[in-house]
């Protein structure tokens, strides 16, 4: 289930499609995922979603080989080191199939608020509908 770069657009175009245009945008800092890994291992099914994504994204990221790096939404620059956040878009209906993580590197955003800015900034163009309706996260007030 690993989506080639060639078919990140399809995966937007599916999540799209899925959301009729509303979507809640999440961001996850790295330092996030151990509590997002409990909460998914205690059955919360938003944490469940944003897990896999984020998973999905990192196994693609890692396995890519050299010279196809896959790149910083934003920057385009290739991502490694670790040094990156996601933003993951999930439609925002009660049983979503599919959640899309966006890679944005710590030299573009070191911030929530920066990585929403830049993750928005680099759905815009292809996703003319979109409008996040929640920015929400189980571990708010750590940052
Ligand atoms: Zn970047």
């Amino acid at each position: 289930m690993t989506a080639a770069p060639e078919n990140w657009t399809a995966s937007v175009r599916h999540v799209q499609d899925e959301a009729a245009g509303a979507v809640a945008l999440t961001v996850v800092m790295v330092t996030d995922m151990p509590v997002l890994r409990s909460l998914a291992e205690a059955g919360d099914p938003q944490a469940c979603q944003i897990v896999q994504a984020v998973q999905q994204s990192l196994v693609g990221i890692v396995r890519a080989p050299r010279g196809q790096r896959r790149e910083c939404a934003a920057c385009a620059r290739p991502l490694k080191g670790g040094k990156f956040n996601f933003a993951i878009a999930i439609p925002h209906r009660d049983d979503p199939s599919a959640g899309l993580a966006l890679a944005i590197c710590t030299r573009c955003a070191t911030t929530r608020a920066a990585v929403q800015e830049k993750a928005m900034a680099a759905l815009a163009p292809i996703w003319r509908n979109l409008r996040p309706v929640a920015v929400t996260h189980p571990a708010g007030g750590h940052a």
